[in-house]
């Protein structure tokens, strides 16, 4: 089985499937390999039709199956200086090198080498494929793929993401919602301040607001969080706005973010700024100049993954492993999407976070190993199932 995975993943890393570029040509790779063993495959391109997700399913088409889950693209190799060609697999002294290898190709390499055995052995319950699009851009794929599965009614039970953790299971990370906050105010001379509308004023309170909030989120950590550390994070990047000194400043931009450990603060969070900049800031911008504003861009919200306390992906996964714990970490996946389509979910793929994003990517063959072990208990899972 190790060789013909290694076969696969050569193949993968051939496409060069950087997220700004299309991922067709792997995906039609993928899918044609699974209609080959009798998958049902779902394509779903993105809105420019240059990407794609793939979603596939093997055994019964009913509800509460198993979901193998990767993302398709890689991070660029531009201003990263390779010994070798990132995008032709090389394997010396127990390593396979490339961009992409350890994030997260081999995974699905892995899972595809054992499709053709999975086919046997999904009868009772079904195995699905779920292979994405954009997750280095922000889990954009997942989101629609998330979305479709919604349209079609159809609830998987629990989910496992390959996302390279050295074959350690995960079972949660914060969330990750970044923003840009843009404030319109009045330009006008900086002698008669009352005549304008001051942005980086309305801009300055805003942020006095955030790090309230900040505190804030502090006193509502959940009891027993592992998170480290432990309450949602709130962190002001980049403020910038006016012109001059003696000008009243017209425009104003705060560009921040917050990492939620439970959905509940990122509602906090948003409902405590709606209702400021509604019943506070924008009645007094307007009242100078009607046309002011205060527009928040989403850059992304990618959801965190909440550790629960029954979870049977976790059950399941710790058998087939052997690891008798869990852990979170600070990194952010797509596991917490699929969580909130109700599905139990962990994180627990092979190759180590360390290699991921950097020059001369690798994952350790005996780490393939593994994940093929854990995916070859899986499948006579599946068919006792
Ligand atoms: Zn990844």
């Amino acid at each position: 089985m190790i060789d013909a995975t290694k076969a696969i993943l050569a193949d993968l890393i051939g496409f060069p499937t950087v997220s700004a570029d299309s991922n067709l040509a792997m995906i039609d790779y993928l899918a044609t390999r699974l209609s080959d063993v009798g998958a049902q495959v779902d394509i779903m391109k993105d809105p420019t039709g240059s990407k794609a997700n793939l979603f596939a399913t093997l055994g019964p088409d009913i509800d509460g199956g198993i979901v193998l889950s990767g993302h398709s693209d890689v991070v660029p190799v531009s201003d990263q200086n390779w010994s070798s060609d990132p995008f032709k697999m090389l394997e010396a002294k127990g390593h396979l090198y490339g961009r992409g290898t350890c994030d997260m190709k081999g995974f699905i390499a892995a899972c595809l080498a054992m499709a053709p055995t999975f086919a046997q052995q999904a009868r009772a319950r079904p195995l699905h494929f779920a292979f994405t699009y954009d997750e280095e851009t922000g889990c954009i794929g997942a989101g629609h793929l998330a979305e479709s599965l919604k349209q079609r009614n159809l609830k998987p039970g629990l989910a496992i993401i390959g996302e390279p953790t050295s074959m350690r299971i995960i079972e949660g990370h914060k969330g990750c919602y970044e923003y840009s906050t843009r404030f319109q105010g009045l330009e006008g001379h900086g002698s008669n301040p009352d005549l304008g509308v001051n942005a980086v004023e309305y801009a300055v309170r805003y942020v006095a607001r955030l790090l309230e909030l900040r505190d804030q989120l502090q006193g509502r950590a959940p009891e027993n969080s592992r998170f480290d550390p432990p309450w949602t994070t709130l962190n002001i990047g980049a403020l910038n706005g006016g012109t001059v000194h003696n000008v009243i400043a017209p425009k104003a931009q705060i560009d921040w973010e917050m990492r939620p450990v439970q959905a509940a603060d990122a509602r906090f969070v948003k409902d405590t700024l709606r209702s400021y900049c509604d019943d506070v800031l924008l009645p007094a911008m307007r009242r100078v100049h009607p046309d002011a504003s205060i527009e928040t861009e989403v850059i992304g919200e990618v959801a965190g993954l909440i550790p629960t306390d029954t979870n049977e992906a976790l059950r399941i996964v710790s058998e087939l492993t052997g690891a008798n714990s869990a852990d979170v970490v600070p990194f952010g996946t797509e596991a917490g999407i699929f969580q909130a389509l109700g599905m139990d979910v962990v994180v627990c793929g092979p190759g180590s976070i360390e290699q991921a994003h950097k020059a001369d990517e690798f994952l350790a063959v005996e780490q393939l190993e593994q994940c093929l072990k854990m995916l070859e208990k899986l499948g006579i899972k599946l068919a006792d199932a």
